[in-house]
């Protein structure tokens, strides 16, 4: 049986979090003494004198009965990125522990390695941008905390395949975090699903990218309960702001929207997909399984400057490992995809 409590570090084993007025007093009343907060209320008509709920309860409530995923086994992070910052804090111990990445991938999970000074332990994706699963279960050791996996994987867009990913479950002594940013637009189901199998899955999600809210800072994190606990133990106590509280609840009302917009979104991948295919400038398309797409071209350096040029900007990937020559493309409106092919077919004459 996975104890978890065996891989937490011991200082946050130990830990006695912050308690906040807002935690000491949790019933009714009508008059707030309690916390310095300004009792005359705020510049703004809205009441943004009184401090935000540390644990977001209205908020998580909702993606709750949206995601059929209990309350407890939710987090919220200023982004998923304080998610994987909190991830590090509670399971690696600097200088001691590592985790494992599978390059090429999301950029944040070395960086926020290097800010906990915590080795990472890189094993490339296979050519195919499929996992290396025997080669990531030869690099472990008992220090070995935390395993990334981005599925749908930026930059390479694809879908991992699901028994690959279960496997490395079963048999990573660590966490294993599955990075779902672009779940949404994917043919490939959720790994929410394997929370009641497993005790060492975190699922990643955010609003920034389907749910159109990037500027929001809210990312979710699906984990067991325990886990769960501790990561909000290490948070900071105020992490969710309190206008993102209630502009993400006015959003989740709204999920015709989103859905609407991933349908959309999908359309369009499709057509710019066809669309760089008649182009003689492009050398290959990877499948994606996201809101982007990676292409490989005759001159990727070029083509992007040529672009950025015209005022329109891509993701330049040519220097990334098993990416040689490949811009990474935001899948963008009907009219920017448009202007997009427009220059690219101009470029190509
Ligand atoms: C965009 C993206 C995120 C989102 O991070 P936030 O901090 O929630 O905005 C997370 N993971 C991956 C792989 C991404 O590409």
């Amino acid at each position: 049986m996975f104890d978890v409590e065996t891989i937490i570090r011991q200082n946050v084993l130990n830990l006695k979090p912050y308690s906040s007025a807002r935690d000491e007093f949790k019933g009714d009343a009508s008059v707030f003494l309690d916390a310095n907060e300004n009792s005359f209320g705020s510049p703004l008509s809205e009441n943004y004198n009184r401090y935000p709920d540390p644990l977001q309860k209205k908020l998580k409530e909702k993606i709750s009965s949206i995601k059929g995923v209990p309350s407890q086994n939710i987090f919220l992070g200023n982004g998923s990125d304080e998610a994987i910052d909190v991830l590090f804090r509670i399971f690696c111990e600097p200088k001691t522990d590592n985790v494992i990445i599978c390059p090429p991938t999301y950029g944040m999970y070395e960086v926020s390695a290097n800010i906990n000074d915590v080795e990472v332990r890189r094993i490339n994706l296979l050519p195919s941008f499929e996992l290396d699963v025997e080669r990531i279960l030869e690099s472990y050791d008992k220090h070995s905390k935390l395993l990334f996996i981005c599925s749908p994987n930026n930059p390479t867009a694809n879908s991992f395949h699901a028994d690959d990913v279960e496997v490395l479950i079963q048999k990573f002594p660590g966490i294993v975090v599955i990075d779902e940013a672009y779940i949404n637009y994917s043919k490939q189901k959720s790994a929410i699903r394997l929370l009641t199998e497993y005790e060492n899955v975190v699922v990643l999600q955010t609003f920034s990218k389907a749910w159109g809210l990037a500027a929001l800072r809210l990312g979710m994190a699906f984990a067991p309960q325990i886990i769960i606990d501790y990561m909000n133990k290490v948070k900071p106590p105020y992490n969710i702001n309190q206008a993102t509280q209630q502009l993400a609840m006015t959003s989740l009302d709204n999920i015709g929207w989103v859905n609407q917009h991933i349908r959309e979104t999908i359309a369009e991948r499709k057509k710019l997909e066809d669309a760089l295919q008649q182009n003689s400038l492009v050398e290959k398309i990877y499948s994606s399984d996201a809101n982007f797409v990676l292409v490989k071209v005759k001159d990727a350096q070029a083509t992007y400057n040529y672009l950025v040029s015209l005022g329109i900007i891509v993701r330049d990937r040519s220097k990334v490992a098993l990416c040689e020559g490949c811009l990474r493309i935001t899948v963008g409106t009907e009219s920017e995809n448009r202007a997009l092919l427009n220059a690219l077919t101009k470029f190509t004459a």
